[in-house]
């Protein structure tokens, strides 16, 4: 029972600011770097629950590289790293006092990640185990990866963030698991369902209505909506409730004494994975239950990757 991420490492370098810069301007800051990627993020949450977790993705000829590869070692993380002429990920990220960022992506060799590459890292991937995959990699390497998950009989968990990057039906329906945040809900709903929601709004809708809109968004699986400090809301298809009594829930988040929510997301979904692979036995909703308590926990701490708590699932 295993966990396969196939997705992204940056190094992300972040200067926190008085406040955002204007154009033109020039100013100082207080910088720091570290590994980031909502990939790696993901793999490194579900590692420290105690699944067993492999982490696929592309890295360039650099020092961005020699670092996703210690910190891999160091978390006893299984390396699947295809090598690229393009520098290693990248993330610039100014914060400003009040926590608002902005964030610039070069992604580099992560988008130089393969189809042909994910299929022969995950060939290993077998029944009982659960492959997760976000959109910060080329959107064929992401159908490769669920493909190979719904081949091998394995739970295929689509996370589908960013938010920015437009998906098409074929990809959407390769999801057996589906985890939107509130942003990437009402982006999916506008674009698949054609309903226009303020993603503001999604956590104050009822449980019927968030039911109905997340049945015609993924007919045939089980979506997770997360909701930041409201928790999350969990809709299952009417055929398979995966032994929850009741096809569709909400789970109010823990209470958390929150210094960095960054990366919340991230925790939940390797969390969700690591708990869907270790306890099989267990019905849908004590994972997420899992992946709530682990998440809250995650906001406890600075930073993403590096900020994920050691707490076992089992
Ligand atoms: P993202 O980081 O992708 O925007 P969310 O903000 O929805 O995702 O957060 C993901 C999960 O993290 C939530 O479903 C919840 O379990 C947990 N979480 C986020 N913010 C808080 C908070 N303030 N208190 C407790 N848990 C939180």
């Amino acid at each position: 029972m295993r966990v396969f991420v196939a997705g992204s490492f940056n190094v992300d370098h972040v200067w926190r600011v008085a406040a955002l810069p204007p154009p033109g301007a020039t100013l100082a800051g207080q910088y720091a770097s570290g590994p980031g990627g909502k990939g790696f993020n993901q793999a490194i949450a579900a590692r420290r629950t105690g699944a067993e977790t492999a982490f696929v993705c592309a890295l360039g000829p650099d020092g961005g590289a020699r670092m996703a590869r210690e910190l891999a070692a160091a978390d006893g993380l299984v390396l699947h790293a295809q090598s690229s002429d393009a520098p290693t990920g990248t993330a610039g990220i100014f914060v400003d006092a009040d926590g608002r960022n902005c964030i610039v992506i070069g992604a580099g060799a992560n988008a130089a990640l393969e189809p042909g590459f994910i299929a022969s890292a995950l060939a290993g991937l077998g029944e009982g185990d659960v492959l997760l995959a976000q959109l910060e990699s080329p959107l064929p390497a992401v159908a490769a990866a669920l493909d190979a998950a719904r081949a091998a009989g394995a739970t295929a968990i689509l996370n589908p963030a960013p938010a920015n990057v437009a998906i098409d039906r074929a990809l959407l329906d390769r999801a057996e698991v589906l985890t939107p945040n509130e942003t990437e809900f009402a982006a999916l709903l506008a674009r698949h369902v054609g309903e226009r929601i303020d993603a503001e709004a999604v956590a104050g809708l009822d449980q019927a209505r968030l039911h109905a809109l997340c049945r015609d968004l993924l007919p045939d699986g089980s979506v997770v909506v997360t909701l930041g400090a409201s928790g999350c809301f969990v809709s299952h298809p009417e055929a398979r409730q995966r032994g929850d009594a009741a096809g569709h829930y909400r789970i109010g988040a823990e209470p958390a004494q929150v210094v960095d929510t960054t990366g919340a997301g991230d925790a939940f979904n390797g969390a969700l994975a690591a708990s869907l692979a270790l306890r099989p036995a267990l019905a849908f909703g004590e994972h997420v239950r899992f992946a709530n308590r682990y998440a809250a926990r995650s906001t406890e701490h600075a930073g993403a990757a590096l900020a994920m708590p050691h707490l076992p699932a089992a």
